[in-house]
């Protein structure tokens, strides 16, 4: 049986009267880990803003974990978890303090706080660090003591603004285990990325939005099937590149060995990256 937690129905957002959010309708399921991907300005953090009731929608209805986002805001923060893009933890707290800090401001009793704390910070490897200053952390340990601290409150939906942009990525395969880890334990994800390789290891559904639309959901795997398991990548100039997409790896080879002139030309697998491209015709950086 599956169970609707996230829902948006024609939801819109308009800054000066211009949609950034335009006629958005999804649903995602218990346990989902689901991927919103799109180019700069697609729309995407104002969405996550609005799931997490940081700003409200011109129009159109958003529940989360059966709570109304307008109506029943404070409902719906108890019940989620939230690590935004900007590292909000507190750089002249030490790792602790930050914990109990937000502990408090959940009113987590005090008997059950501290033992929450420590298995948080276990959880995402920070213990050995509990009494150090925050500002002394590395980038990626502060991502993981936000994780640790979107935890504490033992949310049932996680939402994950960015979650590795600017790690390298010794430290992103890091933080892809703990968050797969924490899907595996029931949790359900809403993460936004840049990252196609990210969406594609980590995410059982995708949705690529585009000017504040959805223009595209699906798993990685459906969408490969939908637009072709395979490309014929054929260099144009030194700055332009030409994909076409083919069902099958055969199908791309046979394209490929009927041209007269096969220079500049080469047959590969496709990504769910060259997708995007394709959909929204611009190239990640
Ligand atoms: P993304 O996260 O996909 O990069 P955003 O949701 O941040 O996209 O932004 C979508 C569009 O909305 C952008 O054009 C951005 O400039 C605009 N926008 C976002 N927040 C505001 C705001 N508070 N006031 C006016 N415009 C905004």
């Amino acid at each position: 049986m599956t169970e609707t937690v996230i829902s948006l129905a024609n939801v819109f957002k308009h800054y000066n009267q211009v949609p950034v959010v335009n006629n958005l309708s999804l649903s995602i399921e218990r346990g989902e880990m689901f991927g919103l991907l799109g180019p700069n300005g697609a729309g995407k953090s104002t969405t996550i803003r609005m799931l997490t009731t940081l700003t409200n929608p011109s129009q159109g209805e958003i529940s989360v974990a059966n709570y109304d986002v307008v109506k029943q805001a404070q409902q719906v923060k108890r019940h989620i978890g939230v690590v935004l893009q900007q590292i909000s933890v507190d750089a002249d707290l030490t790792v602790w303090e930050n914990m109990e800090y937000h502990g408090r401001l959940h009113h987590i009793p005090d008997a059950d706080r501290s033992k929450r704390i420590d298995r948080y910070l276990e959880y995402v490897e920070l213990i050995d660090r509990s009494t150090d200053m925050v500002k002394t952390l590395s980038g990626g340990m502060k991502r993981r003591l936000q994780i640790a601290r979107a935890l504490l409150h033992e949310p049932e939906i996680l939402f994950l603004d960015e979650p590795t942009v600017g790690l390298d990525p010794q430290t992103r395969r890091r933080l892809w285990e703990i968050i797969r880890n924490l899907k595996t334990q029931g949790m359900t994800i809403l993460l936004t990325t840049h990252y196609m390789e990210e969406a594609e290891f980590l995410c059982d559904r995708v949705g690529i939005m585009d000017a504040g639309q959805l223009i595209e959901t699906g798993t990685p795997q459906d969408l490969r099937h939908k637009y072709g398991l395979a490309l014929v990548i054929t260099q144009k100039s030194d700055q332009k590149m030409d994909y076409q997409f083919f069902p099958t790896l055969e199908q791309a080879t046979a394209h490929l060995d009927a041209q007269p002139d096969k220079r500049g030309m080469m047959v590969r697998d496709s990504h769910l990256e060259d997708i995007f491209v394709e959909l929204t015709g611009r190239q990640l950086d």
